[in-house]
């Protein structure tokens, strides 16, 4: 059975979608029976929410194409 400190440890891998099937049912079970929890991560959602809002992902999208077309026009060696 998860405990708290297993959760918080595992919390931002488990909001990234990062964890074996297993580990994910395993937080599941421990959400269901831990209001803490549920707040905690609630919590953390809203902070990434907030991030996201402030850095949209297009946002990061145009610079990783615009990087790698500079990239790609540079002159060869
Ligand atoms: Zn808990």
């Amino acid at each position: 059975m998860f405990q708290c400190k297993d959760v918080a440890e595992e919390a931002s891998n488990y909001l990234d979608g990062d964890l074996p099937l297993k580990k994910r049912i395993g937080i599941l079970l421990h959400l269901m029976i831990c209001r803490c929890c549920r707040n905690y991560l609630q919590q953390i959602r809203k902070t990434i929410k907030t991030i996201t809002n402030i850095y949209p992902k297009e946002q990061h999208n145009t610079d990783v194409k615009s990087l790698a077309e500079k990239l790609r026009n540079l002159p060869e060696n």
